[in-house]
């Protein structure tokens, strides 16, 4: 065994000891009672989250138990059931394509074998791994997206391709580990490791990744990291069990696709919810602003303000893939969520777990206020709710009129905006300006941007990470408009900043 020239090898078993301690529990993330059922599940989960084919394969099984009945699908059956995990004309084609070639090859059995695997209709080499490993113990170490972004990171490779990198891990780490070693690189990859904002401040690796350390540059992003302050080094992540809580109150989901609120107050009989998973990062800040912290049991990798509930409160996924296991781990009495911010698809997979849920919808400041008394209510503490809608009220009163044309910028390459009917629209129309552009988050051409004629354009620190090198870029093509670089939480954090938006508004 030889590690790679960039893996320091006298850290590598250091490095499993800790993987090993924190992902104790780590294994395959798709349900599965059979390799048959295991190499459809894989398939499913080409651009889908594990927690979205678990959901639907159910239904798949109970319909096409075995290669035999797969082999002699409808088509348009089959893309029926798997339609939400995305790309489904394709991969119905390859699962009856796949029950074919096992009934003429291999008698309807899924074979054990990498070169007969690998001939499968859609199933590559990372499927054929996965398979072999999780469903035989065959040795064998796929590397998907977070393997190649944590083990680059890292430092245990410096190549380019997931093949290379494969081969850089299996020289490094002993054959018998690489199961094991596959998922905990998973797990850390989506728990801790995530691609744009690793939360190197909790990570049990910190020491040990020249990436974390600002060593060497990001391989991921290109970026340098500045390394995490002495001092700020993970505390241990508290585990609970399992509920055994009877569902309350399930809010539905409607027909159209949008997640709609539940009934005003849920399940409040038993008291306020004590256990809270926020999903959200203004409400992880509102909660604590308002003395609650005590009942944060989980939060986004986003939620990271005020900055100590990073290393106190356990972290469960981001904002657009929570982690849905790791949410039912902490036994949450209620999970809260924002229509804008988290998918339709976390709201029905935790529907589908049994676990109480709460979204939040705000597109306006009123919408604020509404939200502020809402969540107060629901929490037990309706008069820090009333207090802050109330003030935020009469601070609203007698205040919009029509200012300076404003463009908010959010993205680059390509260039996307906040429109007039978002909450940011809104906040720049309450602070007298008028919010110009296309209705939505829309993307922008060059020629748009210039067709807008924006007076001024204000570039949010996040979720772009805007600079003061864009702005003075943006200066130079619109000499006649004000570019304001701006604090992003402020603008965008509403419930928690609506008034520091307002206050950094007002006073451009
Ligand atoms: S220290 Fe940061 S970059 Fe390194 S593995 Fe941990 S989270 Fe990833």
């Amino acid at each position: 065994m030889r590690p790679p020239k960039s893996a320091p090898a006298s850290s590598i078993p250091e490095l499993q000891r800790r993987l090993r301690a924190a992902y104790p529990d780590a294994k395959c993330a798709l349900d599965h009672i059979d390799p048959f059922q295991l190499v459809v599940a894989t398939i499913l989960s080409a651009q889908c989250t594990d927690a979205r084919v678990n959901l639907t394969t159910p239904a798949l099984f109970a319909r096409f138990p075995d290669a035999a009945s797969l082999a002699s699908a409808r088509q348009e059956e089959v893309e029926a059931l798997i339609k939400s995990t995305g790309f489904f004309h394709n991969k119905a084609k390859h699962l009856i394509g796949l029950g074919q070639a096992l009934m003429a090859r291999h008698g309807g059995a899924v074979p054990a074998d990498p070169t007969e695997l690998g001939a499968l209709p859609g199933v590559g080499q990372k499927t054929a791994n996965v398979v072999l490993a999780n469903a035989f113990g065959v040795p064998a170490l796929a590397v998907d997206t977070h393997i190649f972004r944590v083990a680059r990171r890292l430092g245990l490779s410096k190549a380019t391709t997931p093949e290379k990198v494969e081969a850089d891990l299996c020289r490094a780490f002993p054959r018998e580990d690489w199961i094991e070693l596959h998922h905990q690189l998973i797990f850390h990859g989506r728990r801790v490791c995530d691609a744009r904002r690793p939360d190197c401040t909790v990570c049990p690796l910190l020491d040990l990744c020249p990436t974390g350390l600002g060593k060497v540059k990001d391989p991921h992003s290109g970026v340098r990291f500045t390394p995490a302050p002495e001092g700020l080094r993970p505390s241990g992540v508290r585990e609970r069990g399992r509920s055994e809580m009877a569902p309350f109150q399930l809010p539905p989901v409607s027909p159209g696709g949008r997640m709609r609120h539940p009934s005003p107050i849920p399940n409040l009989k038993e008291g306020p919810p004590q256990r809270v998973v926020s999903l959200v990062p203004s409400v992880t800040e509102l909660l604590v602003q308002w003395g609650l912290a005590a009942r944060l049991v989980g939060r986004t990798r986003y939620c990271i303000e005020p900055k100590w509930i990073r290393n106190t409160v356990p972290m469960v996924g981001g904002t657009k893939d929570p982690d849905l296991d790791r949410i039912r781990d902490l036994a949450p009495d209620l999970v809260i969520l924002e229509k804008d911010e988290n998918p339709k698809s976390a709201a029905e997979a935790l529907t589908a777990l049994g676990i109480p849920w709460l979204a939040l919808e705000v597109r306006t400041l009123k919408d604020v206020a509404a939200e502020l008394r809402h969540l107060g209510a629901v929490l037990g503490v309706p008069e820090a709710g009333e207090a802050r809608a109330a003030a935020l009220e009469a601070r609203l009163k007698g205040r919009c009129r029509k200012g300076s044309r404003t463009l908010v910028l959010i993205w680059k390459e390509p260039w996307m905006s906040a429109g007039p009917d978002t909450y940011l629209g809104d906040l720049l129309r309450c602070a007298g300006l008028t919010p110009i552009g296309l209705e939505g988050y829309p993307t922008l051409a060059e020629d748009d941007l210039l067709a807008l004629a924006p007076r001024v354009i204000l570039l949010p620190t996040e979720p772009y990470r805007f600079n003061r090198r864009h702005a003075a870029d943006l200066q130079r093509r619109f000499p006649d408009a004000a570019v304001h670089l701006v604090d992003g939480q402020a603008l965008t954090w509403y419930l928690s900043r609506t008034e520091a938006g307002l206050d950094l508004l007002e006073a451009l």
